[in-house]
């Protein structure tokens, strides 16, 4: 691991990634690898997650080309000296944020979307200038050993190494002093991450995940809410970090509810979503008795079938859930939705906020004045109205969690922002000493009256006023002095060439 991290740094130490051209062209390259290996890649994410071609590509490939799309369209203009507004002491000087590469930094992925939110944070990193070492989850080991594979025909060898293995081999990873570390994945293992890079003072993206609540208001369109949830809810078996972990609605429309959400799960996966192309599988194994597990006590609404052999757990709904359940108690990340009733929003808001900040937040309402409490008296990582996912497809929007769902954020601007550093850059000219004396000692309160009135408060049309005014009078005054005479010589034309006139 050592002689990786070392040879990263390095090539990074050679300054070749300062050159946007070069960066350009490293990001060119990607994309070509998207485009050039979509059968391979295809093929590992479905030898992973039981998907099919079409969500493979669609969740997973079309997000990470139109990312690095954007990130190619606007680069230059993010790596561009940023000028900021000047005081009066600075106003000769040039004053601006310098964006540069934090140096070689660390991406590690989570197994479930393999290929996006592993390869996503490294289009940021290497737009901003950094070498990237790349490690995949090992349990999504088809997606892991093919961008082993692959991403050394396309991307620089030294700059972007790909790191497979366990934990064994994330630990001795840790171990190497990184200059930022941005980790998908769990909460406990967010807080190892961030004690390892506490070593060495290393700055931390944490994309964690947590129970994303989904509110639906009785006014509502029921139907329309029923499918967009089962949509967001069943999506990749659930896991998903921003599923919507549970949903809190009014007792009076709990059945409306399951009704509609089990008729929309008949027009999605048809009679059996066990024989349905587009109905995924649960990862392995341990996740699969993991997610069993939570369904011990629980009143099954719809669903609640499975088979360990394929790690298939029908989409399942469960009513009358108690908050103290087990279910209720980690995040769930799997195909289960349980319905909790509460009076109002009120109480809704009241039981969101007495638990850990999640990673996303959803609210269904036809009623915008609900929607807008909903946002103002929580928080999340991110929220959606009236629909689930969203925020995430935008890429102007910053994309992480808050709390124990995460800290950091990235996606598009703000990926280039994550793997940079801001440098506050000052160009001083040497004249004007006079100024600088109210700096020095010795010191008076006449200096600190002046030093108040030149750096506090907006440099306004008013202070521009007062400054100049006395600035034109000294320099009126020396014209006068120096050429009174010409001056006064003129004058007296002038007035004679009057009396002459009249
Ligand atoms: P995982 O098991 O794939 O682990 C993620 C990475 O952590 C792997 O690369 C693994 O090697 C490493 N790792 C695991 N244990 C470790 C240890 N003890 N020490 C050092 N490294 C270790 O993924 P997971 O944690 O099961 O992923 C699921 C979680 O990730 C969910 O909570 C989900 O919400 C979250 N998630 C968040 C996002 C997001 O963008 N916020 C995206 C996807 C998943």
């Amino acid at each position: 691991m050592k002689q990786i991290v070392d040879k990263a740094r390095q090539a990074f130490a050679t300054g070749k990634t300062r050159s946007l051209d070069f960066r350009l062209q490293q990001l060119q390259s990607l994309k070509r690898m998207v485009i050039e290996k979509d059968a391979e890649i295809k093929e590992a994410i479905i030898g992973d997650l039981h998907k099919n071609q079409f969500s493979a590509f669609t969740y997973e490939m079309m997000g990470l080309l139109s990312e690095i799309d954007m990130i190619i369209d606007n680069f230059r203009d993010w790596a561009a000296p940023q000028h900021v507004k000047k005081n009066l002491t600075t106003m000769r000087d040039e004053v601006y944020i310098n964006y540069e590469p934090l140096g070689v930094v660390l991406v590690i992925g989570a197994w479930n979307y393999p290929f996006v939110v592993t390869m996503q944070p490294v289009v940021g990193a290497i737009a901003a200038g950094n070498a990237v070492v790349i490690k995949p989850s090992e349990v999504s080991k088809n997606t892991a050993a093919l961008l082993e594979k692959i991403v050394p025909l396309y991307l620089d060898k030294e700059l972007y190494p790909v790191v497979n293995g366990g934990v064994a081999e994330t630990t001795e990873l840790l171990a190497e002093r990184f200059d930022h570390i941005l980790y998908t994945g769990n909460t406990n293992v967010g807080k190892i991450i961030m004690t390892a890079a506490a070593k060495f003072l290393t700055p931390v993206t944490l994309e964690l995940g947590g129970k994303s609540p989904c509110y639906i208001d009785k006014d509502c369109d029921i139907d329309i809410a029923s499918r967009r949830i089962a949509w967001g809810k069943f999506a990749n078996c659930g896991q998903t970090c921003i599923a919507p972990d549970y949903v809190l609605c009014d007792k009076s429309i709990q059945s409306k509810l399951i009704e509609k959400i089990k008729e929309t799960l008949k027009e999605y996966y048809g009679d059996n979503p066990k024989n349905s192309p587009d109905y995924e599988r649960i990862i392995n194994k341990r996740h699969f008795q993991r997610v069993l597990g939570l369904l011990e006590g629980q009143k099954v609404a719809i669903g609640g079938e499975h088979d360990e052999a394929t790690c298939y757990i029908a989409p399942t709904v469960l009513t009358d859930v108690q908050p103290e359940s087990k279910v209720m108690q980690e995040e769930i990340f799997g195909p289960l939705l349980p319905i909790l009733t509460v009076k109002n929003v009120d109480e809704a808001i009241q039981f969101i906020n007495q638990r850990e900040k999640p990673l996303a937040l959803y609210v269904f309402s036809n009623n915008k004045k609900i929607i807008k409490k909903m946002i103002s008296q929580t928080s999340s990582g991110g929220v959606t109205a009236n629909d689930v996912f969203m925020h995430f497809s935008v890429a102007e929007l910053p994309f992480g969690g808050v709390g124990n769902s995460g800290m950091g954020a990235y996606h598009g601007k703000h990926s280039f922002d994550t793997f940079s550093h801001k440098r506050a850059c000052l160009i001083k000219s040497l004249a004007m000493e006079g100024v600088n004396k109210l700096r020095y000692p010795p010191f008076s309160q006449k200096k600190v009256d002046w030093a108040k009135f030149l750096l506090m408060g907006k440099l306004n049309k008013k202070k521009l006023a007062l400054v100049l005014l006395p600035l034109i009078a000294v320099v009126a005054a020396v014209i006068l002095k120096k050429y009174r005479w010409q001056l006064a010589g003129r004058g007296l034309q002038l007035a004679l060439a009057f009396q002459r006139l009249f």
